[in-house]
């Protein structure tokens, strides 16, 4: 009857890399419900939305019946654990289907989570619980709404199983749509066992994937040099985008870091609510090592531990290798900063920060910490605060206090009228670098809720519908923009 497989499977990770995976089967699910079908995102992968989210998508995304052409793999990977190595990971609760590639030319990964355990769950049951899979579906559509790049859910649904955790809750499971799988801890499982044939498969495969236009640029340890700094300026830009928004991923494990330079696995994520470089929300983090503002350095920690991955691909000269792989590692603080420049001049409606006032958005993040005032709302502020054609002076209205906004609001306005740009043209690009909207944490908390506890997944839909908007300011949307009372944020904790 269908004469084009529904999702175009291509396997090539099954069939490139047999040493890093294990060929696995899905759970079924006993009685398996819709939560959520990502009707824009399977067309953007020129899918079949209707069916997909339909009879044959549910059989499918639940585990019930493989899709037809899916391989499926749980994938080994190894990794650094808040700084400690534990050679052995891998897909626990999740599940490769296979790699697919789009009519358009796009490639990607569809991949279970929840759906049983596999060889690698060691005590794990395998499962998911329906919350935290829909706020890996929200958290992940806000992402890609904000241009920010990450994993994505495109489907969610109840499996009509209950999983034990300190209390019984509904299952799910989830499919997520990524670039690829490929992580920093994939690399470090095969250095670790001294692997340096599968090494080298997985860089190629890597290549082919990500950064074909180096294939055929030098030698394998030259390939890997460039394509090193390939990841790492793709990492840069992205932590620098989170930063932008406010995001806290929670979980920077090098298995939870992509070479793709796409969010993933950010299970214990929260949104910054006030303006504070500290902030941590993850229960499991004590020591605050994966604190909104310490994730630049986290990245480049974990890259590093990616280049000694890389070393034994670096030839035979150990030293030299050393050499070269910190050469880049080091790089990493300029392509951050250049990065981050980029970020933060857009939010002050800049194309780039002045270089005689260099400090200028340091000095309004500053404004705003000593202040406590909202993140993602002070920044959008700032669209109606550019100088005005009859000179009046309008005063922000999260910094009303602060004495030291006038002598700031003067710095930033000399920066904007030097930019020789109309106050239109400024005002736009304000406008498109800082969201109105955002995910608030308890706003996510009381969506997840209703859906777990109630089973009603009105207030889902309509929170996806206002985070897939973020930059658009409708009053039947306040309540959703608006913080988080002081209380609960000061006692927040994600798991
Ligand atoms: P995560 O923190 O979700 O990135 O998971 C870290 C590791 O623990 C991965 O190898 C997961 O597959 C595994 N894992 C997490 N939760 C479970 C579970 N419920 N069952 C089996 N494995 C799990
Ligand atoms: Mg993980
Ligand atoms: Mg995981």
């Amino acid at each position: 009857v269908h004469a084009t497989p529904p999702i175009p499977f291509t396997n090539d990770f099954a069939r490139e890399l047999p040493e890093a995976g294990i060929a696995w089967q899905p759970l079924a699910a006993p009685q398996p419900s819709w939560l959520h079908f990502n009707a824009p995102l399977a067309l953007e992968l020129g899918l079949d939305a209707e069916r997909l989210g339909g009879a044959d998508g549910l059989d499918w995304f639940s585990g019930q019946v493989l899709p037809p052409g899916a391989q499926p793999v749980a994938q080994a990977y190894a990794g650094h654990q808040f700084g400690g190595f534990s050679p052995q990971l891998g897909d626990g609760r999740a599940l490769l289907l296979g790699d697919a590639l789009s009519p358009s030319g796009r490639r990607y990964d569809l991949a279970f989570k929840g759906s049983g355990p596999t060889p690698f769950a060691r005590r794990g049951d395998g499962k998911a619980a329906v919350a935290p899979v829909l706020r890996e579906l929200v958290m992940g559509e806000a992402l890609h709404a904000l241009g920010v790049p990450s994993t994505r859910v495109l489907a969610a649904v109840r499996t009509g199983d209950w999983v034990r955790r300190e209390r019984a809750l509904p299952g799910a499971v989830l499919t997520r749509v990524a670039a690829s799988h490929l992580r920093v801890g994939s690399f470090e499982l095969f250095a670790a066992r001294q692997d340096r044939g599968t090494l080298s498969k997985l860089l190629a495969h890597a290549l082919r994937r990500h950064d074909a236009d180096l294939i055929g640029q030098g030698s394998e340890a030259e390939l890997a040099l460039a394509w090193l700094d390939r990841v790492q300026q793709r990492q840069a830009r992205l932590v620098a985008q989170w930063l932008g928004v406010g995001f806290i991923h929670g979980v920077m494990n090098t298995d939870n870091m992509t070479i793709s330079g796409e969010t993933i696995d950010f299970g214990p994520c929260a949104m910054l609510e006030a303006y504070e470089p500290g902030a941590v929300f993850s229960s499991i983090d004590e020591r605050g090592r994966y604190a909104y503002g310490r994730q630049p350095s986290i990245a480049q920690w974990n890259l590093a531990r990616l280049a000694e991955s890389l070393l034994p691909l670096l030839g035979e000269d150990s030293e030299r290798a050393i050499a070269e792989a910190t050469a880049v590692i080091d790089r990493f603080p300029a392509q951050f900063g250049a990065a981050w420049h980029q970020v933060f001049a857009a939010k002050l409606g800049l194309r780039r920060l002045p270089e005689d006032d260099a400090s200028l958005a340091e000095d309004f993040l500053a404004l705003l910490e000593a202040a406590e005032a909202d993140f993602t709302l002070g920044f959008h502020a700032l669209a109606e605060l550019v100088p005005r054609q009859d000179g009046t002076e309008r005063v922000h209205p999260l910094l009303l206090d602060a004495p030291a906004w006038q002598t700031w609001q003067q710095r930033w306005h000399v920066a904007l009228l030097r930019a020789g740009e109309s106050v239109e043209q400024q005002r736009e690009r304000l406008l498109s670098a800082n969201p109105w909207l955002i995910p608030r944490n308890h706003q996510v908390e009381a969506v997840l809720a209703a859906a777990s506890d109630a089973s009603d997944l009105a207030p889902l839909a309509r929170l996806l519908a206002a985070v897939r908007e973020p930059y658009s300011q409708r009053a039947d949307r306040a309540d959703l923009a608006a913080p988080a009372a002081r209380e609960f944020t000061a006692r927040y904790r994600t798991f």
